[in-house]
């Protein structure tokens, strides 16, 4: 293909200068062919211009950009008539003209010139674009010559993009198996740890040629205690992510009243952490809502956890509101908080910050509590500032 001469399209070099430019910078390809076909425009006529992709066997044909110039009709409706060379243009690969089937008619519309251009890279056919006039002008040589132009351009852009979206696919392969092989080393970690103690507590505690007093042996099995409760939260959180990842993970969906969980919520760890301060604040008498009290319980029990593990000592303030229908709960604490670095991945199954390896967890938890939200139809989200505190809110649906 011959490279559209300069000396004679003198007025066309300043806006194919800006075709490529529009290409090289804007990143968004969608919004780069929007770009290029104002620009186009301005030296090409045309009613209708489709860019349409294939997949790698050439069987399917997809039109992923469409646009009409104001003299045809609308871009997506229009885009049907480039069908048929879309296809023969990625067949043949080669340029394909398509005369009206019926040029002596007087509605313009009906008599549509189609020319298709395969887009491709060395063999590969990645699509084709086409350009429609609506009863002419005809394609000269020269529009033919500077559409081929325009599409090798274009061709550049969807290349880009298909490397980009390849290179989102590495990098979130990468990111997972990276955090898959940090969370065995975590999980074999947070099993062993605790198993330890155990072994060693009830070992000392049996030895025969020892005798206890009562302080100690309470002491002891209360350590014994606390790590079975760290080993059975662990399998109960790799269970529930087995579950999810399954579709297994099971709700019992009933009436529920979001004041008197929560109060149980509070008691129960109140049972275990005597000095845990809650200020929990209801503005309004609450409407019951539709949740599995089960599933809600464990996903407050995994943010109160988490704020006595990341905020030891703070206090945990919880406020529930009801606007519009919707349930509105935030726990806040004042802990250290989240860096802005850890902050969008705390929900990413396994993800565990980089300040806290010292401190016992999987990086499961908030993973499963936003599923759980997410099956109640409702929102889990979460704010931070490093020094000031961390805040989850939950949103749930109310009754219909
Ligand atoms: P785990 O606690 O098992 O590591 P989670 O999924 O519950 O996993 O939490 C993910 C990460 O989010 C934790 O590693 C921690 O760094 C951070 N995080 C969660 N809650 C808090 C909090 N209240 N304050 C500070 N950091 C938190």
């Amino acid at each position: 293909m011959s490279v559209i001469s300069t000396s004679s399209h003198p007025i066309q070099v300043e806006h194919l200068y800006a075709i490529s430019k529009s290409i090289t910078q804007t990143l968004e390809w969608k919004r780069a062919l929007d770009d290029i076909s104002n620009l186009v425009r301005k030296i090409f006529i045309f009613d209708n211009l489709v860019v349409y992709r294939t997949d790698p066997n050439q069987e399917v044909m997809e039109a992923v950009y469409a646009r009409a110039t104001g003299r045809g009709r609308s871009a997506e409706a229009d885009s049907a008539w480039g069908e048929t060379a879309a296809y023969e243009a990625v067949q043949s690969q080669k340029t394909v003209l398509t005369d009206p089937v019926t040029p002596e008619t007087a509605n313009r519309l009906e008599r549509p010139y189609v020319l298709g251009i395969p887009l491709s890279v060395g063999p590969q056919v990645l699509g084709a674009i086409i350009f429609i006039r609506f009863g002419g002008p005809v394609f000269t040589p020269e529009s033919i010559e500077l559409a081929e132009y325009i599409s090798r351009q274009i061709t550049l852009l969807i290349e880009r993009q298909r490397i980009q979206e390849e290179y989102q696919i590495l990098e979130d392969q990468h990111k997972q198996s990276r955090l898959q092989q940090d969370f065995v080393s975590t999980i074999s970690h947070e099993l062993r740890n605790p198993l330890g103690f155990i072994k060693g507590y009830t070992t000392t505690l049996l030895r025969s040629d020892t005798q206890w007093d009562q302080v100690t042996q309470v002491e002891f099995l209360k350590i014994i205690d606390q790590e079975t409760d760290h080993m059975q939260e662990l399998i109960e959180n790799l269970l529930d992510s087995a579950r999810l990842q399954a579709g297994q993970l099971r709700f019992q969906f009933q009436l529920v009243r979001l004041e008197s969980l929560m109060n149980d919520v509070i008691t129960r760890a109140n049972l275990h952490h005597p000095d845990l301060v809650f200020n929990l604040e209801i503005p309004q008498a609450l409407n019951p809502i539709v949740a599995d009290p089960v599933r809600l319980a464990q996903v407050i029990e995994n943010l109160i956890s988490n704020a006595i593990k990341y905020a030891p000592g703070s206090d945990i303030s919880i406020t529930i509101n009801q606007e519009d229908k919707k349930s509105i709960i935030t726990f806040s604490d004042h802990g250290p908080g989240i860096s802005e670095h850890d902050l969008p991945f705390i929900f990413d199954r396994f993800y565990r910050s980089s300040g806290s390896p010292t401190i016992h967890g999987s990086g499961l938890g908030l993973y499963i509590c936003k599923h759980i939200i997410q099956a109640h139809h409702g929102e889990l989200s979460a704010r931070s500032k490093v020094n000031e505190g961390t805040s989850f809110t939950i949103i749930l649906p109310g009754l219909p």
